[in-house]
């Protein structure tokens, strides 16, 4: 049996993994599953899984999550020490889905057991690329990509000398905004956001996608995942959502990656690896779907490409600043402070405050990245005080 631990397993990538755990529970082993305030997903979770443990992020949630799991052994647990502490109990592979910058933590402390860490919390590579892979290193345990794209890619590189890689294509969709004019989207509101075309994601993914901040994540990550140059890494729309990345090699020869726009997919790969196991996705019927469109992502219009470039280049401390102004400048939006166009214009203008404190010569620590990562959540707070008088 293999010991498993889902980190964010009430979210949009958990609820797939514990669909697909669920399929073969002789398989496995739950030793431990996180959330947030669902806590009746989560305690649902935990009793068909027979988890040994269900932890919730919340203090406040720590009484009806006890309550709903009163009588069956499971034990409780709460708050963000508890979610760390759940990473230290061995299990063979764990699930890194926690959103945003908390996913960090509790995605280093299970590398320190030297087994497999699936990695869907995409902010890690982000905010500490280097840190999480030298700690991978350092403990012998094997990261593998959970984002479609990424997961595309690694599967492309199967047999593959990294050396003959001359550049990698990930796709967008384009998000729920694809469509409108340049000029009006400075227009769009919470709801027009928040409505996917292909994929069915939680809410803060989806407003990412519409912005392209999610594939500004992806370009980064792909860049500190597979240690390619930045000018070797680009994104390009595709609104179909079935090619998930290309890898370019120095022979010309170009493997795509297809699939239905179904996390389980890339979980699925991950949960099976090394092996290919039976995932319960769509199989893509060719000549149903009869053509693939691709268009150039245009920079003005998305200017968080331009960004996710900057940041390339920078490395150092600026993926933990462009992502905690990210959530911020996400934040702001969801709570109707700010619009749409603002996002990019804030994370902006934090890079350029902070771009004195980005470059540092020195191996990234956690402490850095969270002193960056709080500095630049300040800096935000005060641009969104500032564009808020504005409007
Ligand atoms: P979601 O919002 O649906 O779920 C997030 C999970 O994290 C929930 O279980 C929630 O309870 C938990 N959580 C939220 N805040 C927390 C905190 N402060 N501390 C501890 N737990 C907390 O998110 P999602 O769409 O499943 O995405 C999860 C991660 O995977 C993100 O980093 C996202 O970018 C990445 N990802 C998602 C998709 C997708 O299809 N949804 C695809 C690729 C990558
Ligand atoms: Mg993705």
């Amino acid at each position: 049996m293999r010991r498993v631990t889902i980190f964010g397993a009430t979210g949009s990538i958990g609820v797939n993994t514990v669909d697909l755990i669920a399929r073969a529970p002789e398989a496995y082993d739950v030793v431990a599953l996180t959330g947030g305030r669902n806590v009746a997903l989560l305690a649902e979770q935990a009793v068909a899984l027979k988890a040994g443990l269900a932890v919730t992020a919340y203090d406040a949630c720590y009484g009806p999550l006890s309550e709903a799991l009163a009588g069956t052994g499971i034990e409780v647990a709460a708050g963000p020490q508890a979610i760390k502490e759940a990473a230290h109990r061995p299990a063979d592979w764990t699930m890194s889905a926690i959103v945003g910058a908390a996913g960090l933590v509790p995605g280093l402390e299970a590398l320190k057991q030297g087994k497999v860490l699936a990695l869907a919390n995409k902010e890690s590579l982000v905010t500490a690329g280097p840190l999480l892979l030298s700690e991978a290193k350092t403990h012998g345990a094997t990261i593998l990509p959970v984002d479609s794209e990424h997961s595309a890619i690694f599967q492309a590189l199967v047999g593959e000398d990294i050396a003959t890689v001359e550049r990698i294509i990930i796709t967008a969709s384009g998000g729920a905004l694809r469509d409108w004019p340049a000029e009006t989207l400075h227009k769009a509101t919470l709801s027009d956001a928040c409505t996917h075309p292909n994929w069915d994601m939680g809410q803060r993914i989806t407003i990412d996608s519409a912005t392209l901040f999610n594939k500004a994540m992806e370009l980064i990550e792909t860049r500190e995942f597979f240690g390619v140059r930045p000018d070797q890494i680009e994104a390009v729309i595709h609104p179909e959502s079935l090619i998930h990345a290309l890898v370019g090699f120095t022979d010309g020869a170009l493997m795509a990656h297809l699939g239905p726009p179904d996390m389980r997919h890339a979980i699925g790969y991950a949960l099976h690896w090394p092996d290919r196991g039976h995932v319960p996705v769509d199989r893509l019927d060719l000549s149903h779907i009869a053509q693939l469109n691709f268009r150039a992502a245009d920079p003005d219009r998305f200017p968080a490409l331009r960004l996710a470039h900057e940041v390339m280049e920078a490395r150092g401390l600026a993926g933990a600043v462009f992502n905690a102004a990210k959530e911020a400048a996400l934040d702001a939006f969801i709570a109707g402070r700010i619009g749409f166009t603002q996002m990019a214009e804030l994370v902006e203008a934090t890079l350029s405050t902070l771009s004195g404190e980005i470059v540092t010569s020195k191996p990234l620590t956690l402490d850095c990245v969270l002193a960056a990562d709080h500095l630049a959540r300040k800096t935000a707070a005060s641009h969104i005080a500032t564009q808020v008088a504005a409007r």
